[in-house]
């Protein structure tokens, strides 16, 4: 089962009901906490959530800007100083080493924990694997270089047929055991057994992307086919994004309903709204809302702060859990 918690749902800067973008997650029963972007004040959001920060061992941030990092040294220096000895692996854009170690150096911050980088060469995919989930970056179209992360749970578990093994006579043991690790083995009497056979069918893993700042959606259309959730920017609607005075790097909620809807998406998640639309006197998001329906059909979600989802199961819908 997936969870996750939206630390910031704004775009840019942060207003008194949204803070700017960061979004924790875990795979169940793993313990283990992910962080998708880092915006300032993500640390304050980590301790109103249900998730903790000596928990976060891996970070991965879409762009530099700074509404998605910088809140980044801060939060690793709090990890630190609230005892955490665990490694923290910190995956971004080129550049993201450099600003991290710039900022706790002349701060004059040492980290307890180990600190590890990956960065994502600019044109090169990028793959990783962490407890739980096969992680691989997806390049969007922004003004500086961007990512999606996907991320796909690692082989779901398959259950041993033990019932099928006893009724053809394989005696238990260590031969169940070599059955279990897919392993061929044959019997005193000459029968052969493909341990491949003695597993339940493989599950279709759990598949969640989380976009960066991007203005052309569609360049994640490729990987959406499988995917459970897609949690995407929509810092505009279509007719506000077309009277801005110069055009930003950014989706419309139009935009990416239709990219979600021809991908069959089940359950999309818009995120990184702009701060005009903030001020609960507008009650601007009822008609968002409505907007994005227009164009798609399936679970819809917008995505508020501090807002926990669950995802139990491929094919399931998003469940909003507070
Ligand atoms: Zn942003």
């Amino acid at each position: 089962m997936i969870e996750m918690q939206f630390l910031g749902t704004s775009a840019g800067i942060p207003s008194k009901s949204r803070n700017v973008t960061g979004l924790v997650l875990r795979l169940l029963p793993l313990k283990d906490q992910i962080l998708v972007d880092c915006g300032e004040a993500s640390q304050h959001q980590l301790m109103r959530s249900s998730f903790a920060i000596t928990r976060i061992k891996h970070i991965f941030i879409t762009h530099m800007h700074g509404d998605h990092t910088l809140g980044l040294p801060g939060l690793l220096a709090s990890r630190s100083l609230l005892g955490s000895k665990e490694p923290v692996t910190v995956t971004g854009p080129a550049g993201i080493q450099k600003f991290v170690q710039d900022s706790l150096d002349a701060t004059f911050c040492n980290l307890d924990f180990e600190l590890k980088f990956n960065e994502i060469a600019k044109g090169i995919d990028f793959s990783t694997q962490i407890p739980g989930f096969k992680v691989s970056s997806i390049s969007l179209k922004h003004n500086i270089p961007s990512y999606a992360y996907r991320f796909e749970q690692s082989k779901p578990h398959r259950t041993f047929l033990v019932e099928k093994a006893k009724s053809l006579g394989i005696p238990e043991g260590h031969l169940y055991k070599d059955l279990q690790l897919g392993k061929t083995i044959t019997l005193e009497d000459g029968r052969s057994f493909h341990g491949e056979d003695f597993l339940s069918k493989p599950k279709k893993p759990l598949v969640l992307i989380v976009g960066g700042d991007n203005v052309n959606p569609s360049l994640v259309s490729p990987f959406l086919e499988h995917a459970d959730v897609f949690v995407h920017e929509a810092t505009y609607t279509h007719s506000d994004f077309e009277k801005l005075p110069r055009k930003l790097f950014h989706s419309t909620v139009e935009q990416v309903a239709k990219v979600a809807q021809e991908a069959k998406v089940k359950n999309l998640v818009l995120t990184h709204f702009s701060p005009r639309y903030h001020d609960p006197r507008l009650d601007a998001f009822p008609s968002i809302e409505a907007l994005a329906k227009e164009h798609f059909d399936g679970q819809l979600f917008l995505a508020e702060d501090l807002a926990k989802f669950e995802l139990g199961k491929p094919g399931d819908a998003l469940v909003r859990t507070n």
